[in-house]
């Protein structure tokens, strides 16, 4: 589904990430764990061309992802971070709607889809469908963040620490709402986190990051049967 062919990137003269290999598999939820600045962030926000390799190829379906044009490739990937990033100026129906809208959907299949993510969010839609983000408490927000970018059904969701910010019993809720998502849809997903707890909760395998390398690539059950 997504396939590091020996990718490198420098931010100036910062070596960021080196010699990446990895191939994720259809419906595989892969974990990116490591210490700040192993450059787990560069190569997740590559997937989807936030960022730009210097070196090496990364495929989509088996397609250099730059022949794909950059927001036909975006609007099939979902993207979810810790600081959410909701538009402060449109409600939850809006920001959730942001790619629908582009999309061109009908306002009764928005609404309809709106209504279902509040819904599997456990969040009633008529209490929050017209707030506005100021309106939400931080878990909230994050909650909406994760239905927006589930929005559009994307093949593929990319996950920047999405649980980051929240209190233990919000984020183990959220954790396990995702794990109920990823296991009904079948999506690929792609997390990074550098919680190793979450890592062995939520992975198909766990990709161990340092210094801008893989260092490991193992399942949970390998991982904590290793010496
Ligand atoms: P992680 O997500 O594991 O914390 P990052 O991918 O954010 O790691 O960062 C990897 C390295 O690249 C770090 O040394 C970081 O300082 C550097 N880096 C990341 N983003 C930028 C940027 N926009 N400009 C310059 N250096 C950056
Ligand atoms: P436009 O056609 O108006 O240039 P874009 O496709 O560039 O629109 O996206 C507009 C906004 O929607 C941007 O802020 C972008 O970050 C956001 N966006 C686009 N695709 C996605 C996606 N798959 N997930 C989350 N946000 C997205």
């Amino acid at each position: 589904m997504i396939e590091f062919q020996n990718i490198g990137k420098s931010y100036g003269g910062v070596r960021a990430v080196e010699g990446l290999n990895l191939h994720i598999e259809l419906g595989e939820l892969v974990v990116l764990i490591g210490p700040s600045g192993s450059g787990k962030s560069t190569a997740l926000k590559m997937i989807n061309r936030m960022v730009d390799h210097d070196q090496g190829r990364i495929l989509f379906e088996g397609r250099e992802i730059y022949s794909f044009d950059v927001r036909d490739l975006r609007r099939r990937m979902g993207y979810a971070i810790q600081s959410v990033g909701l538009f402060p100026h449109w409600t939850v129906e809006r920001n959730i709607a942001t790619v629908p809208h582009l999309l061109g959907w009908s306002k009764e299949s928005i609404s309809q889809r709106v209504t279902e993510l509040l819904t599997l969010f456990d969040m009633a839609p008529e209490l929050f469908r017209q707030r506005y983000p100021h309106q939400l408490s931080g878990g909230q927000q994050q909650r909406v963040g994760v239905a927006r970018a589930l929005a559009a059904d994307p093949a593929v969701l990319l996950m920047d620490e999405p649980f980051g910010a929240l209190d233990p019993v919000t984020r183990t809720a959220l954790q396990l709402e995702l794990k109920r998502v990823h296991q009904t849809s079948g999506k690929t997903i792609v997390l990074v986190t550098h919680d190793i707890d979450e890592a062995l909760l939520l992975a198909d395998r766990i990709v161990l990051m340092n210094q801008g390398q893989i260092v490991q690539v193992a399942t949970p059950l390998e991982l904590l049967s290793s010496p």
